[in-house]
């Protein structure tokens, strides 16, 4: 298990929409393993593929040391191609994200969704996530598709956050946990704009 660099706003990576998983040999497995180790580290409570640099549809996710978490005995759990079949409801609820460090913002999402899996056995699942649960997956399920819960914003919100967003894109930040060393080019052309 090794704890992988986590890629921040601005890497294209997180923009791109993943691939499909049709096949877990032990590099997926290995590949999981470290996601929950990167994630713990970091002290995150969902992890997306993209975030540790990789495009394909699988997502971690362990609550059980969230807020309330040890009152309500979460499971770690592992999404192999989550899909939502449906929701109902909605709730604002503040969202943080380890790729967009520092930066929370409350978020209208549906309360209740209906999500559609694999597990590390390729088999299927249908499952009903309610609370937390069904925040976290929305929100992980999302950088799947490359959508990033600032995103969901309005231009006003997304407009008070540009400074830090900028100081995100630009590696302008210091994190307890280790970060995906941004291109030199990178840095360069953005300081033209
Ligand atoms: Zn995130």
């Amino acid at each position: 298990m090794r704890t992988l660099p986590i890629y921040t706003y601005g890497f294209e990576v997180l923009r791109r929409k993943t691939k499909k998983i049709t096949k877990v040999d032990d590099k997926l497995i290995e590949v999981v393993g470290s996601m929950f180790n990167t994630m713990h580290k970091a002290t995150g409570i969902g992890l997306a593929a993209p975030q540790v640099g990789l495009d394909f549809a699988l997502t971690v996710i362990d609550l059980s040391k969230a807020e309330g978490g040890k009152r309500l005995k979460y499971e770690p759990i592992t999404l192999l191609n989550p899909v939502i079949k449906d929701y109902h409801g909605t709730i604002f609820l503040e969202e943080g994200c380890l790729s967009i460090p520092f930066v929370r913002a409350e978020v209208e999402r549906p309360e209740t969704v209906y999500v559609e899996y694999q597990d590390l056995d390729l088999n299927k699942n249908y499952v009903e996530l309610k609370g937390l649960l069904a925040r976290v997956a929305q929100h992980e399920i999302d950088h799947l598709n490359g959508i990033l819960f600032i995103d969901h914003l309005t231009k006003d919100e997304k407009k008070k956050l540009k400074p830090d967003l900028d100081d995100i894109r630009k590696g302008e930040i210091e994190t307890d946990y280790l970060l995906a060393e941004i291109p030199k080019k990178d840095k360069n052309s953005h300081r033209k704009k």
